[in-house]
Formats: structure tokens, C-alpha cells, sequence
């Protein structure tokens, strides 16, 4: 099966490319397989893409996707307060079902506003992975790890089942998921990184969110955050550490050489009041990506109103518009978040032998024309302007209407039976 996407301005992220291209993309099966000026070979479906602009598909890089019945639902709580009163006891009640729906609407969410990947962290795995396949969205998936009450070795053990239940599926991927250390102990965190590294996978956590995080680990562990992942051994895993909003020099000059991403989520931050990462100063020594975080601190999963906050408020944060940039940004979204998953080789970027996780705008709309600096444009501005969403060489939405068999009235009144009886 040949699908060709004709004729539109692409943004590649591909670092060897002009920024932007009037150029056909080829695509085989799942493949991109050639990237040609006005192609005039056989195909069995033309995209037309005359007047759009076509991007790799995004990558939310931290989130749970799980918790989409909670949408913002976090005005003016501290990120414990949230936890304790609003989320961990509804979350106790939330069945497979519920989590499911719940995962369901995430996606749909997704596909319309571009996002052919996220790295996802929850519990009720076997729903959540139910609506994954259902959906055909690519996934980097894991069950969140946490030993509060000696019951961690449970929830390794739910990890390995479903890690080997779904190893073989070609849209999913794992990683290892230790949630925090305010939820874990040195032991069990030094079983998460033996396991990491037995399995070959990434370790995804969060890290230094707030400074009452920081306060907090140094007094339980009698160690910093930076000792911890050291006495640990985490630190030689592969990490993708969400938030990592405060990160003293001494973390920046041991993580420089090592393999690690920060996954910034400057919406939940903002939100939770827990501060502003320095990505302007983070990123000269690590990978940095982007999340969303949940949609309960995240307000939403649409990376393009992220993006947008991101560049707005590196710039601001230093008083000065120089340091950051729309392109820079579109990185973090994108090529970034694949190299932070481990994903660089397939998705990620529109390039010969990549995935075919490919999006595109329609940007002739009031809000997002006149479209003269295009980058900039669809970084700040594109927030309901993705018309066509393709995973794995698979057209999920087109013309803004969703391919797959799913009725969104029912599914949201599904969602409001569920907080009905959960609340
Ligand atoms: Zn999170």
C-alpha cells in the first residue's frame, strides 16, 4: 500500500533538511520510504497537502493518560493537597473500566491535536493498554512502580506481566517507572534500576518537581536527590526525569555524561505553583523534551497550547526574547522526545526508513492567518488546526474527523457516569 503526501510545506525536523520544504512524502505500509520533489510514481492513496503544512507527529515525553477524567480539576492546590484530597482517593475506586474510558478520551484528544505518542505512567494497566490498542496510537507504556505499604513487589510483578503480555506489539514500547522517591525506598529503588537494566529499558520518574520535594527526600533518604540516583544505581540508567524544575550545577555536571532527558512540563508547573524549569540553562547539558503531564495539573493534552507556554516562558523568565525560539520548541515536541525514549531511529522526524507518524495543519482559518513566519505560527497559534493524523503509516483522523469506530457523545457520558459514582 503506497500513500503519498502531495505538495506540502513540510517540516522535516530532520537537522540535514531546509526547515521547511515544499516537498511529497512516500510512504509504504508503515514506512516512509522517499522524500521527492513533485513524485509521479504509482500510489493507491494521494494525501493532498496543497496549502498545509505537514509535520512528524508529536511526542508527549511525561503523562498519564489514565487520569483524563480529572481535567482540570486543580484550581488553587498545592501538588500534595491536589494528590491527597482530590486524585489518590478517587483513583483508589478507579476500576480497569473506568481507566479505560478514561484512556479512551486521551486519545481521541490526542490524535485530534497531533500526538502519535506519549510516554504514559498509571495502574489499571490492562484497561489502559485495552484503549491503546483500540486506538492504534503509538506507546511508551509502563505500570507506575510504588512501594507505600510493602506492596511494591506486586506492582513489579503486574509490570512483568504486561511487559511480556505486549514486548512483541509493534506500537508499543516500556519503560520502568519508579513514580517518585516521596513513593518509593532506596531498596526498592535499586530493584527498579536492576530491572531496568536487565530489561534493556529506560527509567521514567519524576524528579525534583518542587523544592518540597527536594526538602522532603533529603530528609527521608538522608541523602540529595543527585545521592539517591547514585546509591541507587539509577543513574546509569537511561532516565527520562519529569519536571526537574530545580537542578543544582553539581546534578547538571554529573548529567552531562550521562544518558538522560528531562521531560519539561511547564503547564503542570505553572498550575501546581511548583516553579519554572531553566531549560535555557538545562539544555546545554541534557536532552530536553516536553510533557503535558496529566490533564488534572496539564489542564490538557494538546502539546501545540505546551509549546506554546514553553517558549513564552523561557523568554520571559530571563527578560529577554533572545534565548529561545518557535524551532527550538517544535525539538522539544518532537525529535527531542524520541531521543529521550529511545525511539530516535523511528519516529520522531519525517525522514527515509522512519515510522510513518505524520500530522498536517489546514492554518487557512482567522486564528492562525495570516501565516507568514509558518513556524511561529503553528508553535503559538495552531491550537485546533490538525486535519490529518497518521500513526505507523495508518490515517487515524482526516479532515478533522476521527477514522476509528468510536462515538464521542457516549464516551463522554460514559466519563460523567464514572466521576458520578467514583466522587
Ligand atoms: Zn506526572
Amino acid at each position: 500500500m503506497i500513500k503519498v503526501i502531495k505538495n506540502g510545506q513540510v517540516i522535516s525536523m530532520d537537522s540535514n533538511r531546509d526547515k521547511i520544504e515544499n516537498i511529497d512524502i512516500v510512504i509504504k505500509d508503515d514506512k516512509i520510504i522517499d522524500l521527492v520533489k513533485d513524485y509521479n510514481g504509482e500510489y493507491d492513496e494521494l494525501i493532498d497537502a496543497t496549502n498545509k503544512i505537514v509535520l512528524p507527529g508529536l511526542i508527549n515525553a511525561h503523562t498519564h493518560l489514565g487520569m483524563s477524567m480529572f481535567k482540570a480539576t486543580n484550581d488553587s492546590l498545592t501538588l500534595m493537597e491536589w494528590l491527597e484530597d482530590k486524585i489518590w482517593p478517587i483513583e483508589d475506586n478507579m476500576t480497569d473500566d473506568d481507566t479505560y474510558y478514561s484512556v479512551l478520551m486521551a486519545l481521541v484528544e490526542m490524535i485530534k491535536t497531533g500526538t502519535t505518542c506519549s510516554n504514559d505512567m498509571y495502574f489499571n494497566c490492562d484497561g489502559a493498554l485495552k484503549a491503546i490498542k483500540e486506538m492504534k496510537v503509538r506507546s511508551v507504556f509502563t505500570r507506575t512502580l510504588a512501594d507505600i505499604n510493602g506492596d511494591g513487589e506486586s506492582r513489579i510483578d503486574e509490570f512483568m506481566r504486561i511487559y511480556n503480555e505486549n514486548k512483541d506489539n509493534p506500537l508499543i514500547t516500556f519503560t520502568i517507572a519508579p513514580h517518585a522517591f516521596y513513593t518509593c525506598n532506596e531498596n526498592y529503588l535499586r530493584k527498579c534500576s536492576e530491572l531496568a537494566t536487565e530489561l534493556n529499558l529506560p527509567v521514567h520518574m519524576h524528579y525534583n518537581e518542587n523544592r518540597g520535594e527536594i526538602e522532603q527526600t533529603t530528609k527521608e533518604y538522608g541523602k540529595t536527590p543527585l545521592e539517591v540516583l547514585k546509591s541507587t544505581g539509577l543513574i546509569n540508567n537511561k532516565l527520562i526525569l519529569a519536571h526537574a524544575t530545580f537542578i543544582t550545577d553539581e546534578e547538571l555536571n554529573v548529567f552531562k555524561d550521562k544518558d538522560i532527558s528531562f521531560a519539561h512540563n511547564p503547564l503542570s508547573n505553572l498550575n501546581l505553583g511548583c516553579g519554572t524549569a531553566d531549560v535555557v540553562k538545562y539544555r546545554n547539558y541534557v536532552n530536553i523534551c516536553l510533557g503535558t503531564d496529566g490533564v488534572g495539573s496539564g489542564n490538557n493534552l494538546n502539546m501545540f497550547y505546551h509549546m506554546s507556554i514553553t517558549d513564552l516562558l523561557q523568554k520571559g523568565k530571563y527578560e529577554d526574547p533572545t534565548v529561545f525560539n518557535s524551532y527550538e520548541v517544535l525539538k522539544m515536541a518532537t525529535i527531542n522526545g524520541a531521543k529521550a525514549l529511545g525511539l530516535s531511529n523511528k519516529i520522531g522526524s519525517i525522514e527515509v526508513g522512519k515510522q510513518a507518524d505524520i500530522i498536517m495543519l489546514d492554518m487557512n482559518n482567522i486564528l492562525t492567518e495570516p501565516n507568514v513566519d509558518i513556524i511561529n505560527n503553528l508553535v503559538h497559534n495552531a491550537l485546533n488546526n490538525v486535519d490529518m493524523t497518521m500513526i505507523n503509516g495508518e490515517i487515524l483522523l482526516k479532515d478533522k474527523k476521527l477514522c476509528l469506530d468510536i462515538n464521542e457523545k457516549e464516551l463522554i457520558n460514559k466519563i460523567y457516569e464514572i466521576i458520578d459514582r467514583l466522587s
